[in-house]
């Protein structure tokens, strides 16, 4: 036991946290993330980066997509303040983040920035990933300002 907070560990006064559900397709990416890597697609016939996982290069359409350890560095493309939870789990927290990060190599990705406080998130502010453990098979990924 790591005493991770995570479904087992919710108690009753607060309502388990839902998380990603890991699928085939994305298994690689949730197993790396228990490492602290981030695992992002990349098509092997035109290079471009992929996420969220796909069967198909959405650039050139090849079947050819294979996992490859991004930078975990990234600007922030948008962002929005939530003070309402969307879900009992997260009642807590408020206020809180909901970002899209754009990599370094391209993808978009929906995050939440920690690390700072909301009123100094700003659209394109360099961040990099780090990785919060909520159970045995999984790390979410979230970004932190960089330097
Ligand atoms: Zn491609």
């Amino acid at each position: 036991m790591t005493g991770a907070p995570g479904p087992s560990g919710a108690s009753a006064s607060r309502p388990s946290r839902p998380l990603p559900r890991i699928t085939p397709l994305d298994a690689a990416h949730w197993e790396a993330t228990t490492r602290g890597v981030l695992l992002v697609q990349r098509c092997s016939e035109c290079a471009r980066w992929q996420w969220p996982a796909a069967t198909r290069c959405p650039g050139c359409g090849a079947d050819a997509l294979v996992w490859e350890r991004a930078s975990g560095r990234g600007r922030v493309h948008t962002y929005t303040v939530v003070h309402a939870a969307g879900h009992p789990a997260f009642a807590a927290e408020v206020p809180y983040n909901v970002t899209v990060v754009q990599l370094d190599e391209g993808p978009l990705m929906l995050t939440n920035l920690v690390g700072l406080t909301q009123e100094d998130i700003t659209v394109d502010l360099p961040v990099e990933v780090t990785f919060e453990r909520v159970s045995p098979e999984m790390a979410i990924p979230r970004f932190t300002p960089r330097g």
